[in-house]
């Protein structure tokens, strides 16, 4: 072989990272179809790869000269799919820093930044829909010609509102548009042609709530910014001219007017010519906000939340990519979208755990997009009342830029906070005398009351009143909860779902079970009894599990059609219900003495959060605490709005303990079908890990939660005061595990994970 003909082979490898839970990259040769169009090779393309007796389609990480394979055991790729990367270089870099900082397989990084259109190979536009529109003789015939078929002349009419349909906005109005639409097209109505498939709001995120006369949107449209939101904003604007990366930590009590000032910074972004992703948690993505953006800025806008189906995300992917859609607004996925003329990355509500991926790929969206505005070099905003100790720690420390908003803008005053306490009083379902005696107040008032419980069903225990034992899951070390309405016993860890006996299991007594405890269910039941004439709204996972269920609730209780709210967490994320007077928690104790170092974060921000939904219009609101603990410090914090107050404390403590956010976890997860082995694992790994200076390496332990879904869980924490160190013994046992053959067989018989800054620790 002559060396010039060495040479070109040599240039035809492609190192290549395949969707697989596996931490390396895959060497293939070039396809045939591809060999003489070698220009055509680019980093960044996908290609479609044997794999085992399987095809994938995977993405090329590099191309290049050698390989530690020899040549003759390379397979070549079977077919390149892209002419060029699909991936331009500021994402590609976020992406590849995702999978270090992460120590995720670069092949699950690189599947989680594509829809599964692209995933599955499709091409990069999404397909052109069919769509019909009027032909001349349908926009100059007379209706009444229709008279006799209904459908159609429905249809026809419909086409006199809007130009254009295409067959998803038909579903959407009517199954049986079929038929219809086709005599239509025969009569010479309507025609069809097909285009490229526009931006589209789906169904349920369509504009319900988005009324001309509503209170909210018109002041949208208009308002004089207040002092402090007018500081804010000033900044912000400076930061967005001045073209380099920045985080400005944008800290507001509730019903401050962030997103007033969030507007403002998009405003000033959108008219330098440049567009703007903004993140919120899952349930922030509420019709409300998306109508109100799209009155505020007359641009295209790509909405990405987990309701789409597959092609409507293919196409907001695809119009945020060409930089048509000016704004993307999206929830934890939506981080990976690329936009080449970013200008403002915008995070709301940034402590909410939803931004944390809780399985494959274990990323915060949060700290990926402040990686990905340090790539572009563009400012980044992270807004919260409440903000997560990380970024209230990094705006101390001069990192972040540090915007405050401490006043409300509406002129009303933040609620005040008042205690109840259950040592002093009795609870018959759920409710003291005094929370009782506070919701009929605000009734008579004629304001709205919202009730927070943080446990859905009926109640938490089943338990039998001879031989004591709990209705216990039979796959998880946890109680069943009941829920009475279905007559079901379940689990709210697995899943598993049984009949509610009467009679105990244990002991075999007759009709001797007793329900323990209040869920939001058993509540609901009682507050039914106790005010009778007013409307009640249960917001919890139960009631809202079909899709579009939430948001519409959640416009419910804002629209003031219910006089009571109950519900769990999912009631205390930014909403905005204008006419709440007072916010009642019903039982918040068991987060002040829980295992979980998080725990008092956790509920001081959902507690201010909640609190924030009283009295947002005129008068103040009230908000009422049932506890067993009115002196514990917590409360003093909660009753001042003392934020500041409380996270100095709370950071106090962590950096005595080495706790995040001043040191760093890791959180190696083992579990098995056998009680012993994810242990035995955990501890192997432990040992295999080596030493690391500066990184502390904890006992294998059973997880809080020990058996789970029929699974036993273990697992094996890291702690560190450097990231460098942690990542590095990290990495050298992943390497390990890998490469060593017994070390492999090992970690094969357990079914393992790595999470790197865990939010969760059970
Ligand atoms: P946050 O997200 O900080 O809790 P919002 O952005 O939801 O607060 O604003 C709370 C309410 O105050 C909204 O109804 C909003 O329209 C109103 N608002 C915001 N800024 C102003 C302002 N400058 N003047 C009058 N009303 C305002
Ligand atoms: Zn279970």
């Amino acid at each position: 072989m002559s060396s010039h003909l060495e040479k070109q082979i040599d240039a035809l490898i492609l190192s290549v990272a395949v969707p697989v839970p596996l931490r390396q990259t895959f060497d293939f040769l070039v396809p045939e179809h591809a060999l003489k169009n070698q220009s055509q090779i680019q980093p960044r393309a996908r290609v479609k790869v044997p794999f085992g007796r399987r095809e994938l389609i995977g993405v090329v990480v590099e191309v290049k000269a050698h390989s530690d394979y020899p040549l003759n055991k390379l397979k070549p790729a079977i077919e390149l799919l892209d002419e060029a990367g699909i991936f331009d270089d500021q994402l590609w870099a976020s992406l590849l820093w995702l999978s270090r900082y992460y120590l995720a397989p670069i092949g699950e990084v690189l599947e989680a930044a594509m829809p599964l259109a692209i995933r599955q190979g499709s091409g990069l536009a999404p397909a052109y829909e069919r769509v019909w529109r009027l032909t001349e003789h349908g926009r100059s015939a007379s209706i009444d010609e229709l008279k006799r078929s209904p459908l159609q002349l429905a249809i026809v009419k419909r086409f006199m509102q809007q130009s254009i349909l295409s067959s998803n906005e038909f579903k959407q109005e009517s199954k049986s548009w079929h038929t219809p639409v086709k005599s239509l097209v025969e009569k010479g109505w309507l025609e069809e042609f097909s285009r490229e498939p526009r931006l589209s709001i789906t169904p349920n995120m369509s504009h319900e709530g988005d009324d001309a006369s509503d209170v909210t949107l018109k002041a949208a449209l208009k308002v004089t910014l207040t002092d402090e939101q007018a500081n804010a904003v000033d900044e912000l604007r400076a930061l967005i001219n001045n073209n380099a990366f920045a985080c400005a930590l944008l800290q507001g009590v509730t019903g401050s007017g962030k997103t007033e000032v969030y507007f403002a910074a998009i405003e000033q972004t959108l008219s330098n010519h440049k567009s703007v992703l903004i993140l919120v948690p899952e349930i922030g993505l509420t019709p409300q906000l998306v109508a109100r953006i799209e009155r505020r800025f007359n641009v295209p806008l790509a909405i990405l939340h987990s309701g789409l189906n597959d092609t409507e995300r293919h196409t907001a992917w695809w119009h945020a990519r060409q930089s048509h859609a000016k704004i993307v607004l999206g929830t934890r996925s939506a981080v990976f979208t690329q936009m080449p003329e970013l200008g403002l990355i915008v995070v709301d509500e940034e402590h909410d755990g939803s931004f944390k991926q809780q399985d494959s790929v274990r990323y915060h969206a949060r700290d990926l997009a402040v990686y990905r505005a340090k790539q572009a070099n563009i400012p980044i905003i992270l807004g919260s009342a409440t903000p997560s100790m990380e970024s209230y720690a990094n705006a101390l420390a001069g990192r972040y830029t540090h915007l405050r908003l401490t006043k409300r803008a509406t002129d009303v005053s933040l609620p005040k906070i008042e205690l109840f306490d259950l040592n002093k009083q009795p609870v018959v379902e759920g409710l003291s005398p005094a929370m009782s005696e506070a919701i009929d107040h605000t009734l008579h008032n004629g304001k709205q009351v919202l009730l927070f419980l943080n446990r859905r069903g009926y109640a938490p225990v089943h338990y039998c009143s001879e031989c004591k034992q709990a209705a216990k899951c039979h796959r998880c070390d946890s109680n069943l909860t009941v829920h009475q309405r279905v007559n079901r016993l379940r689990c709210h860890h697995c899943g598993y779902e049984g009949r509610l006996l009467h009679d105990c299991q244990s002991c075999k007594t007759k009709d001797s079970m007793l329900e323990v405890g209040e869920g939001t269910q058993r509540v609901e039941a009682a507050i039914a009894a106790r005010f009778p004439q007013a409307t009640l709204l249960r917001i919890d996972r139960d009631s809202t599990q079909r899709k579009g269920e939430l948001a519409k609730l959640l416009e419910q209780a804002r629209s003031g059609e219910a006089d009571i709210i109950l519900g769990t967490q999912l009631i205390t994320k930014g909403h905005d219900f204008p006419n709440v007077g007072m916010v009642g928690v019903l039982e918040c104790d068991h987060g002040l003495y829980s295992t979980d170092f998080r725990a008092t974060e956790t509920l001081f921000q959902q507690l201010l959060q909640v609190s924030g939904r009283a009295g947002r219009r005129e008068d103040v609101g009230h908000v009422y605490i049932q506890t067993r603990f009115p002196d514990h410090p917590f409360f003093e914090y909660l009753k001042g709005h003392d934020f500041d107050g409380f996270s100095e404390q709370l950071l106090s403590e962590r950096k005595a303990a080495g706790f995040p956010p001043h040191g760093h976890f890791a959180l190696l997860r083992a579990e098995s079908a056998h009680q012993a082995k994810a242990l035995q694992f955990l501890r192997r790994a432990k040992a295999d890990c080596g030493h690391q200076d500066g990184v502390l390496v904890m006992d294998a332990v059973p997880a809080p939660m020990e058996r789970r879904a029929g699974r036993f869980r273990a697992q094996l924490l890291f702690i560190s005061q450097q990231r460098s160190s942690l990542n590095a013994q990290l990495s050298r046992w992943l390497h390990y595990i890998a490469t060593d053959k017994e070390a492999k067989k090992l970690a094969s018989t357990v079914r393992w994970s790595l999470d790197v800054d865990p939010l969760d620790h059970y």
